[in-house]
């Protein structure tokens, strides 16, 4: 078992086409690999549509965190990324799902799609007033269906108006910066009952990565759980083995099921490459995602790619 459940295409703001980030899986001999772009699920349809159903998923054995071994095959989960609002906080639920085409689900991505274009229209007519044209011409041009803040930042730069992305949160983009739009996303209610609608798991994404004292996390945890939420990442990209073994209690005082992935977006990025991420030990491995009991009705209608 070697599971890598959070990363991006560039159907939102990752840099590769989701056919490469199987490729990479596929190198690094991994058993599982979810594709959990923000708010959308046009990487997932576009790898569906060309691999056959996993009618009959053989699984490789569950009980240790070993790569694949040579040939074994690659089994592809359906998710989502899901943005947030809680308390006016930006909070990411990942959805590993079993029927990414629910309506319900759809029905809110393309609301959240909706509310990024938005966004989006409203940063331009800001960066306008300051002398900076053509940002909706040129994310035209992108293939992402969820228009991101990394987006904007990256035509910043391409455009000379910042040195880095960094930089262009910073002066342009962020809570202070002057093109600064809030964002106006579901709550998470809404985000977790949408893919339970799905059939799907509803994962509370890196919270170590929020602003939040230990108090505001367990509150943050106990609201999650009462939406229905059943997960928390307690392993992904650039975590110490510190970290991890807080939320690793955190995760078992709220009785969430451990799920882990890199959150890749590009292959610049070396402390996120797929697949890179601490490993769960053996004594987590009882509570780790694939124990729970919707775990092989998500594989099973996923896509299994041969090595
Ligand atoms: P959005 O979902 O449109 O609000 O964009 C959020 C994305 O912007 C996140 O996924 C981050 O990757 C990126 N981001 C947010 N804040 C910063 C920052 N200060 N510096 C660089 N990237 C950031
Ligand atoms: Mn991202
Ligand atoms: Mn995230
Ligand atoms: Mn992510």
């Amino acid at each position: 078992m070697y599971a890598d459940l959070h990363c991006h295409s560039h159907f939102s703001d990752g840099t590769e086409a989701p056919e490469r980030l199987v490729a990479l899986a596929l190198e690094k001999q991994l058993s599982h690999l979810a594709l959990t772009d923000h708010d959308c699920t046009h990487g997932v349809e576009q790898l569906w549509r060309h691999l056959t159903p996993n009618q009959a998923p053989v699984e490789p054995a569950i009980s240790s965190i070993e790569p694949n071994a040579d040939h074994a095959p690659l089994y592809l989960l359906a998710g989502v990324e899901i943005s947030c609002d809680w308390n006016g906080l930006e909070i990411h639920v990942v959805g590993l799902l079993e029927d990414p085409a629910a309506a319900e689900l759809q029905t809110l991505l393309s609301a959240q799609q909706r509310r990024r274009r938005e966004r989006v229209a409203a940063i331009a007519s800001k960066l306008d007033s300051a002398g900076i044209a053509g940002l909706s011409e040129a994310l035209d041009t992108l293939p992402a269906a969820a228009l991101t803040r990394s987006h904007i930042a990256d035509f910043l730069v391409q455009r000379g108006a910042c040195k880095s992305r960094e930089k262009a949160f910073k002066h342009f983009l962020g809570r202070r910066g002057k093109a600064f739009v809030a964002a106006q996303w579901c709550d998470i209610p809404s985000g977790v009952a949408a893919i339970r609608a799905a059939g799907g798991i509803a994962v509370l994404a890196h919270p170590s990565r929020y602003p939040l004292t230990r108090s505001k996390l367990m509150r943050l945890l106990g609201d999650f759980r009462d939406a229905g939420g059943e997960a928390m990442e307690v392993s992904c990209g650039n975590l110490d083995p510190l970290a991890k073994k807080r939320l690793i209690d955190l995760a078992a005082m709220f009785e969430l099921y451990y799920s882990c992935g890199s959150d890749f977006h590009t292959p610049q990025a070396q402390w996120t490459a797929i697949g890179k991420f601490p490993k769960l030990e053996p004594s987590a491995i009882k509570n780790a995602i694939w124990e729970h009991p919707k775990w092989h009705s998500i594989v099973s209608a996923g896509r299994r790619v041969d090595a």
